[in-house]
C-alpha cells in the first residue's frame, strides 16, 4: 500500500515549481523556452550536463543519467526517503500531508465494514438455507402476513446489528426458528 494517497502527490507537485526548487540549490542558465541547464550536483564537471525542464517538471544529467521529478531531487541531493521529501515539500507548500495513521484508520474501518457485509452476507444465506428446508416453508407459509410480498424478510437482513424494533419482526423471527 502506497504511503501518500496518489492523488495527494500529484496534487502536491502541481503546487511546485521544479525550475524554482532546484534553483534554489543550483545556479541555472536558461537553455530554451522552458529548460534550463547548471552545473550536476550529483557529480563533479565543469562544463553544465544538468537540464531542467519547467514544462515536463523534471530533471536530467546527460554527464551522470540521473533524472526525476521534484521528489527525486530532493530525496538525491538530501538523502531522504520519499515519504520526507514529500512532507518536506508539502511544507514549503503549505500542504497538509495525510499522515499514514489516517491511512491505517480508514482501511481498517474499510476492512471492518467489509467483515460486517460478509457476516451478513452469511447469516442471510443461512437463513434463506433455512426456509429452504420443509419446516422452514412451513414457517414462511404460516407467517407470510406479517412480512414483505417480495424480496427477504427484514428481521434477517437488519437484525445482526440492530434488534428488531417490532412486534410484527420479533414474531416473524421467532415463528421461524421455533
Ligand atoms: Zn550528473
Amino acid at each position: 500500500m502506497p504511503l501518500f494517497p496518489a492523488s495527494f502527490v500529484e496534487d502536491l507537485k502541481s503546487h511546485l515549481d521544479i525550475v524554482q526548487i532546484v534553483g534554489e540549490r543550483v545556479q541555472l542558465r536558461k537553455a530554451g523556452a522552458a529548460s534550463w541547464k547548471g552545473l550536476c550536483p550529483f557529480h563533479g564537471e565543469r562544463t553544465p550536463s544538468f537540464h531542467v525542464h519547467g514544462d515536463r517538471q523534471f530533471f536530467h544529467c546527460f554527464g551522470c543519467g540521473e533524472s526525476g521529478d521534484v521528489f527525486k531531487f530532493v530525496q538525491k541531493l538530501d538523502t531522504l526517503t520519499f515519504p520526507d521529501a514529500v512532507r518536506q515539500l508539502a511544507g514549503r507548500a503549505g500542504m497538509t500531508v495525510p499522515e499514514p495513521e489516517d491511512a491505517r484508520a480508514d482501511a481498517e474501518s474499510a476492512r471492518e465494514r467489509e467483515a460486517l457485509l460478509k457476516v451478513h452476507e452469511v447469516a442471510a444465506a443461512w437463513f434463506k438455507a433455512q426456509l429452504a428446508t420443509a419446516a422452514g416453508r412451513g414457517a414462511l407459509r404460516g407467517s407470510a402476513r406479517t412480512w414483505p410480498r417480495r424480496g427477504f424478510p427484514t428481521p434477517f437482513c437488519s437484525g445482526a446489528v440492530s434488534s428488531p424494533s417490532t412486534s410484527s419482526s420479533s414474531r416473524a423471527t421467532g415463528s421461524a426458528t421455533g
